[in-house]
């Protein structure tokens, strides 16, 4: 099985396929595709740092394999 770009999107804190993600408007850090289709284009802590509310369309968090 070939290893994928995975990381944790800083928006919805899912791991997501890096390549298909976008960065954040304001940090540039990385923001995964599923968020961007849903219109939101910054990170958590910058939605914070803007006074920004959580977006009601923010992914579910998805469980984490258990270890
Ligand atoms: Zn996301
Ligand atoms: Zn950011």
């Amino acid at each position: 099985m070939p290893e994928v770009d995975m990381m944790v999107c800083r928006s919805c804190g899912n791991p997501e396929r890096a390549s298909e993600g976008a960065p954040c408007d304001d940090c540039g850090t990385f923001i995964c595709m599923i968020c961007g289709f849903r219109g939101i284009t910054v990170c958590k802590a910058c939605r914070a740092k803007r006074g920004m509310p959580e977006p009601a369309n923010l992914p579910p968090r998805v469980a984490p394999p258990p270890a």
